[in-house]
């Protein structure tokens, strides 16, 4: 494991010397500790990442060069994936099953974007139709410049990926600050980049604390732009920071997602899809569907399978063969949503199921998975992101009134329909105010398909080509294309 950060190619240890500790989720053990980046270790990373930038071959080399770095840190990440996975399974918590799952995803992301770098190739310029034919107009992108990636804790490596790998298809240099509860993995990526052949200064990796490092970089002055991920609080003082200099931000952050499942959906389905959407990664799942909405017929018989079910879930170690749900991230983490709980509670909704630490686990921040039920349209736990393995389950009339409760919400990021009438999927798929809409499943999520949200569920969409956008400018090169005066001084 890294001591050091990197910066311009090199392994450097932090200006001011500090580490902090890194801690086993499951076993409440410090088994690292990671070099604490602070503003002068963050301005030594922008200033390399803007020479390199400015200077350096990067941002010049074709579409297709740039593609043959891209498939050699997708190797490099493809060969580690065990080691990368395990590293994952220590820092976050997650079964080892889902951290190789999230491995190979980072490797498919960085070939999905070296296959997108030789597009720009293929397409370099547009041309405008003016309607004025003594003027040309075409259409040029180019790398918007240096970028800082800020990112979460709940898929360490896989947010990461979503913006290094667009951003240096684009041909951007970037300063990337991992979450300080889960920084190994981002530093190893460092020793891939670097071994595939990425120039020097290119991709920068500076661990430390939000305000200590993440802070600085949002305000650094040789920063063109920001890409966020993580908490609504945090994302608005990221967007305040880009205000004051105008830089282009682009913020994915949290949700509230709702699950609507109508009466003639199978109900094993529904039981499967339920679990999956809100307990995978302990439910630390930025569109987690946390709100379950169940037409009424259905929804006795419903809950019943679903408190049945999720008490057989196995939980324990992410390392442990078998395992199905591992602990919280951190002691903070957990206490937040132990808390969340005892609101509810409090506020008048049932424990239906869960809510405790697990008998015989009492060591590591485990938590049942937790049911709640009988809980009002405008409390705690069914309005605010909880981050845990908890669900709101909730009955619902008619199409309508799904739709409003659905949509009754500050977040906008996912939302889920479940029923065998596909017309009916598609009408409430089109009514959810959501970025991403899963029909008949939830969670799923693919490289090539935009991904964020509506209304304070963040800004922009990463993924896909929309991913790719981010960080690409738009320049327009416009030729006065005849010899006749222009007229306006000379007659
Ligand atoms: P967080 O906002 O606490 O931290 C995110 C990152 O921001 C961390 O790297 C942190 O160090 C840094 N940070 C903290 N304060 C900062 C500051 N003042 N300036 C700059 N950087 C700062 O979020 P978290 O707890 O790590 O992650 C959980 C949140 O992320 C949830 O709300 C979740 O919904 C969201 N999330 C969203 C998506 C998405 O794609 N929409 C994906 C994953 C997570």
């Amino acid at each position: 494991m890294r001591d050091r950060l990197f910066i311009d190619g090199a392994w450097v240890a932090p200006v001011r010397g500090g580490s902090f500790p890194v801690i086993d989720p499951a076993t409440e053990e410090v088994f690292a500790h990671a070099p604490a980046g602070t503003a002068e270790d963050i301005d030594r990373a922008v200033k390399a990442a803007r020479r390199a930038f400015d200077e350096g071959p990067w941002p010049r080399m074709s579409g297709r060069e740039r593609a043959a770095v891209l498939r050699r840190i997708a190797d490099g990440v493809t060969a580690r994936q065990d080691e990368l996975a395990r590293l994952e399974v220590r820092d976050n918590g997650k079964p080892l099953p889902e951290a190789l799952w999230d491995i190979g995803d980072v490797a498919g992301c960085f070939s999905y974007y070296a296959g997108l770098a030789e597009t720009l190739d293929e397409d370099p310029e547009e041309i405008v139709p003016l309607g004025d034919d003594r003027f040309s107009t075409k259409v040029v992108r180019e790398p918007v410049g240096v970028a800082g990636a800020i990112v979460p804790w709940n898929y360490p490596l896989l947010m990461a990926a979503w913006k290094v790998a667009p951003a240096l298809a684009a041909g951007c240099t970037m300063v990337l600050k991992p979450s300080e509860l889960t920084p190994l993995a981002a530093l190893e990526l460092g020793a891939i980049v670097a071994e595939a052949g990425l120039p020097a200064g290119v991709l920068n990796i500076v661990t430390g604390t939000g305000p200590d490092a993440g802070q600085p970089l949002t305000e650094h002055p040789g920063v063109d732009k920001l890409a966020f991920t993580g908490s609504v609080p945090t994302g608005s003082k990221v967007m305040m920071a880009a205000a004051r200099d105008i830089k282009a931000v682009s913020l994915e952050l949290g949700g509230k997602s709702p699950f609507v499942v109508f009466a003639d959906a199978d109900i094993e389905a529904a039981v499967e899809w339920i679990m999956f959407g809100i307990f995978w990664n302990q439910g630390q799942v930025c569109s987690a569907t946390s709100r379950v909405l169940v037409e009424a017929s259905l929804y006795p018989a419903l809950l019943e399978r679903l408190v049945a079910e999720a008490a057989k879930i196995r939980i324990g170690n992410g390392m442990d063969e078998g395992t199905l749900l591992g602990p919280l991230v951190s002691k903070g983490q957990y206490d937040k949503v132990l808390a969340a709980i005892e609101r509810g509670r409090a506020e008048g909704a049932t424990v239906a199921g869960g809510g405790r630490r697990p008998a015989g686990l009492n060591t590591g921040y485990f938590l049942e998975p937790t049911i709640l039920t009988d809980m009002s349209e405008d409390s705690f736990v069914w309005r605010e992101e909880i981050f845990g393995p908890v669900v709101c389950v909730k009955p619902f009339g008619d199409e309508a009134d799904a739709v409003r409760l659905a949509n009754d919400s500050r977040f906008g990021l996912a939302a889920a329909v479940m029923s065998k009438d596909r017309a009916r999927c598609e009408r409430v798929a089109r009514a959810f105010r959501a970025g991403i809409v899963w029909i008949n499943c939830s969670q799923p999520t693919f490289t090539e398909a935009p991904w964020g949200g509506y209304k304070q569920s963040g800004i922009g969409r990463e993924l896909g080509r929309w991913g790719l956008s981010n960080y690409l400018e738009v320049k327009q090169i416009t030729a006065y294309e005849t010899e006749q005066p222009w007229g306006w001084y000379i007659r």
